[in-house]
């Protein structure tokens, strides 16, 4: 079974080793997990057929680009509009997205009843399946962005400046741009540490390196983090419950 990762960059990404040390354990001996750097999806088609690709995954910046070239979506990614695992079955593309899922379950354990608002930083892909979680579990969440104004959507979207004004009552602030990720850790995507309190709960997609340096300015003032690795594992999970 052929099978790996496209997006870039790629240097981050665990998701290899996690794919092989799985078919270890599991003794699966007919399996590989490569990285596939792309700067384009435009000829994903005609990669697939001659990687003879069973199933891959899709990471940053393409999560909403190849739903284009899909035959077909899982209604939860259609619904999500974002996608993170394709299988390839007699040369059709179905889309699904597994981050919405892995996301809800390590987040759920930590939640506490005053996390009713939430803060989700950027607005591409895995912003979505955060939003999509975080309505499943009755939150309500407002997405921020550099440029709110360019991001055609229902729901509430806001620049830096006025999440800020927002922090003392969305006490639950997600990540979900790739700022600070590894090789850029001296950067962090939140300009305002001051305001994290014991009550806040920072939740970082991010997960190399980890801490993250918005999670240790959160952790300064008290505030709980989680980084992103166990719902990195999670996805890949779920991904290939997928595939297999
Ligand atoms: P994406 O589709 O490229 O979206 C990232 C968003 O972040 C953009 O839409 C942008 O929103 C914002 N952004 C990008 N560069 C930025 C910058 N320099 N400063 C501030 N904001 C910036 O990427 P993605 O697929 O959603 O992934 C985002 C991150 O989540 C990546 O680091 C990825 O590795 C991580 N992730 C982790 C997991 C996990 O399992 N732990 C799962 C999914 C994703 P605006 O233009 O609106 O500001």
């Amino acid at each position: 079974m052929n099978l790996g990762l496209i997006g870039t960059p790629l240097g981050h990404s665990y998701s290899q080793r996690w794919f092989e040390r799985m078919f270890r354990r599991e003794r699966i001996g007919d399996a590989t997990y490569r990285l596939y750097p792309m700067a384009s999806v435009e000829g994903i088609r005609e990669w697939v057929s001659a990687e003879a690709m069973d199933g891959f995954n899709v990471t940053i910046p393409y999560k909403e680009e190849i739903i284009h070239y899909l035959d077909d979506m899982d209604p939860t990614a259609r619904a999500i509009g974002a996608v993170n695992c394709v299988k390839v079955e007699q040369g059709r593309l179905t889309g699904y997205n597994t981050d919405a899922q892995a996301f809800l379950e390590t987040l759920k354990p930590h939640l506490m009843p005053w996390h009713d608002h939430a803060l989700i930083l950027g607005s591409g892909g895995a912003a979505k399946a955060v939003q999509y979680a975080l309505d499943q579990l009755g939150i309500e969440a407002t997405m921020v962005s550099r440029e709110p104004q360019k991001t055609k959507r229902l729901t509430r979207v806001v620049s830096y400046a006025e999440a800020a004004e927002l922090m003392a009552t969305h006490r639950l602030l997600v990540n979900a741009t790739p700022v600070g990720m590894y090789p850029h850790a001296d950067n962090s995507p939140w300009a305002y540490p001051e305001g994290w309190t014991p009550q806040h709960l920072c939740y970082d997609l991010v997960y190399n390196p980890l801490p993250t340096l918005l999670m240790r300015q959160a952790a300064e003032m008290g505030a709980r983090t989680l980084g992103g690795l166990r719902m990195l594992c999670r996805q890949a999970e779920l991904s290939w419950k997928i595939f297999r």
